[in-house]
């Protein structure tokens, strides 16, 4: 299905632009730099940069780094690698909210003197219980009626670092008896004598996020500024500064947040598993993260082409994982390079090809794509097939080896399995066959069918590579669920192999994908591979093998 699927916000936007209320798009991502880009930031992103594309209008990269203590430049530079590798470009419009920091001071002194915003020294214990509940309304702080020069002063020693965190805030005066909690007098600055990643140490006063994010967005020109649902009852609250201080108004827009099975996306959460190293870091390739997923080689455009077919609505949305991995699954299939790799090896055989022959066959990359042009294939006496491609018993319906059986070898000959050889346990560890040397591209000359075709490699000539067999990180569809999120970690997500790959996969770029026929895909790690020592790892599998 590859469906245009419905995105109400599309259709807001285009109505608007027909009958003359908005003249352009201009949307925005506002990342906090507090850590990686997860699938769920990429679906936001790709929205907002898509619809610029969509409308010619155009998308900024900014910044809400209002929160100095947890805002770092790695996670800056970061974001804009990820939001640069799924192919978006903001152009000139990097931006930052400390870029405003000077100007929202001056709007907080504004409001002030419109006897709109006020000093109040409550302690946060008397704030939280006067602010009253969802049933009962809050009640006015004592120092709701200071004076506009009184409150001049002691914004401007604030600003100054008079006072120590937490002795005063900056609130607006709206109403305390709101059934919108969001209006009880809202924040709007706080003391906070901490360094920040950009503006240093010249503020020990920072805006709320209410107070700088559609002001940021004001100052920029922002037409849509779209943001997840949990930011619905903030709407009124952002209409009101906006309209208090008669600057130029955009129009928010919420939609739901993605929810991906087996899948934690709060950044605590993702920060913690990186901390006490249940992953190996940010990108490890079973993390949810952009980094996480680009190292397990997803292709940037199966991103892409996931965020635009789950679409974008108001209802709570939750999506299975096996959607991403099947679009993975169909952009890898069209790109990737077929390769030959065995994961557990059984040794062959041949009894009538002559020891000392080494034979160069051609293969192609692709079946589908002869464009993509062929590699060779070195063949001798001595193969290696997947273990599991054998039985001794086999049922009926088994179309791969067993005493007596025939099969091709994925690119080569038929071969037929003479005689089963044991060690002394009685494990099956080699087998002994013919091959029919009229094969070669064609069938038997007798007509007989045979079905399997199986994946094999040349014994002397294959290498050794390391294999990382990556599954879900969690075992539970919903891990928020669990008791502690962390028992529903799969312990079965990362395993390690050596695999037995023809030579073509030992020069080989970091970053690329093959397919390994009858395997999988499969990457090569831009972290711990060597020249010469590729590393792979599993992106995903053929199909979708997870057992619930
Ligand atoms: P957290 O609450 O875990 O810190 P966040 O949502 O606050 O995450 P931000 O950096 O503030 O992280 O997010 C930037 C943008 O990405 C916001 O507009 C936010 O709404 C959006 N976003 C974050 N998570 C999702 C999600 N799961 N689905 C869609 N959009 C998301
Ligand atoms: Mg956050
Ligand atoms: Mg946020």
């Amino acid at each position: 299905e590859t469906a245009v699927t419905s995105n109400f916000i599309r259709n807001i936007i285009a109505e608007d632009l027909e009958n003359g209320k908005r003249e352009q798009v201009v949307t925005r991502f506002p990342p906090e730099p507090n850590g990686y880009l997860h699938i769920g930031h990429a679906k936001s992103f790709s929205l907002n940069f898509g619809l610029a594309e969509d409308f010619s209008g155009r998308c900024h990269l900014r910044f809400d780094d209002t929160n100095p203590i947890k805002e770092e430049d790695e996670y800056v530079d970061a974001i804009k690698a990820d939001v640069r590798w799924l192919g978006f470009d903001w152009g000139e419009h990097l931006h930052f909210a400390s870029d405003y920091f000077d100007q929202l001071y001056l709007w907080a002194v504004q409001l002030i003197k419109a006897g709109k915003a006020y000093v109040d020294s409550q302690t946060a214990e008397e704030m939280r219980e006067n602010r009253g509940t969802l049933t009962q309304p809050g009640v006015n702080s004592p120092f709701r009626d200071r004076s506009v020069v009184e409150n001049l002063e002691l914004f401007e020693k604030m600003k100054a670092g008079e006072f120590p965190d937490g002795a005063h805030i900056l609130r607006a005066k709206i109403d305390m008896s709101s059934p919108n909690m969001n209006l009880r007098d809202p924040a709007m600055y706080r003391i906070l004598h901490a360094h920040h990643h950009r503006t240093g140490d010249k503020w020990c006063i920072y805006p709320m996020y209410d107070f700088a994010h559609g002001q940021g967005d004001s100052i920029e020109g922002v037409t849509y500024s779209i943001c997840t649902l949990e930011f619905e009852d903030h709407r009124p609250l952002y209409d009101w500064f906006i309209e208090q201080l008669g600057i130029f108004a955009p129009q928010q827009i919420e939609f739901a947040r993605l929810n991906l099975s087996y899948t934690v996306m709060s950044k605590r959460k993702l920060l913690q598993l990186v901390n006490e190293q249940y992953v190996s870091g940010w990108d490890d390739p079973r993390m949810p993260t952009l980094v996480g997923m680009r190292r397990r080689g997803y292709p940037p455009a199966a991103i892409r082409t996931f965020c635009e077919r789950i679409g974008v609505g108001k209802g709570a949305s939750w999506i299975d994982l096996s959607v991403l991995e099947d679009c993975v699954r169909e952009q890898l299939n069209e790109s990737a390079y077929r390769r030959l790799a065995v994961l557990k090896p059984l040794k062959v055989t041949l009894s009538n090809y002559p020891a000392d022959k080494i034979e160069m066959l051609e293969a192609p990359n692709h079946p589908q794509q002869p464009e993509l042009g062929k590699r060779k294939l070195p063949f001798s006496h001595e193969l290696y097939i997947d273990r599991d491609d054998f039985m001794e018993e086999p049922p009926k319906k088994f179309f791969r080896l067993g005493p007596g059986r025939e099969v091709r070898l994925r690119n080569a000959y038929i071969i037929k399995c003479e005689e089963v050889i044991k060690n002394s346990d009685g494990d099956v560890v080699e087998l002994r066959c013919s091959a029919d040397l009229d094969t070669l591209g064609q069938n038997p000359a007798d007509g007989h069918k045979v079905k399997g075709i199986v994946h094999w490699v040349s014994a002397v000539q294959a290498q050794e590579v390391e294999v990382r067999l990556y599954d879900r990180l969690f075992n539970q569809e919903n891990p928020d669920k669990a008791e502690n999120y962390l028992q529903a970690l799969n312990p079965d997500s990362f395993q390690t192999t050596t695999a037995l790959v023809e030579p073509e996969l030992i020069a080989v770029e970091p970053g690329s994908t093959f397919q390994f026929e009858r395997v999988g895909y499969f990457t090569v790690d831009s972290k711990d591979s060597k020249s010469g020592q590729p590393v792979f790892n599993r992106t995903v599998t053929l199909r979708d093998t997870w057992a619930k």
